[in-house]
């Protein structure tokens, strides 16, 4: 399943913790800091399947997650459908 992460920078204290906890090794921390020093997580690559452990473990509630919402259609085969929010 394909998921997203939102990040927000000027929420985020740096602490890494979503870095550590995630099973894909889509979030990283940035090398740019934010207006109060720190440095962020920020997402890296494409392999984020929408787990939602990152925003569980983050201290901070920084990170929103999306996945991808699988529809069965009439010939039985799933598609996609847009980005839902996960919620919380
Ligand atoms: S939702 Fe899961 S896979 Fe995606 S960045 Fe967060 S921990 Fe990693
Ligand atoms: S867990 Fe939250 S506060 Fe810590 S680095 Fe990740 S987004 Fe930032």
């Amino acid at each position: 399943m394909a998921g997203k992460i939102l990040i927000d920078a000027e929420k985020c204290k740096g602490c890494g913790l979503c870095v550590e906890v995630c099973p894909k090794g889509a979030v990283r921390i940035s090398k740019n800091s934010n207006a109060m020093g720190y440095f962020p997580a920020e997402c890296c690559g494409d392999s984020c399947i929408g787990c939602g452990a990152c925003a569980v473990m983050c201290p901070d509630v920084a990170i929103e997650v999306f996945r991808d919402k699988v529809q069965e259609v009439e010939s039985g085969a799933a598609r996609p459908k847009a980005m839902i929010k996960e919620k919380s």
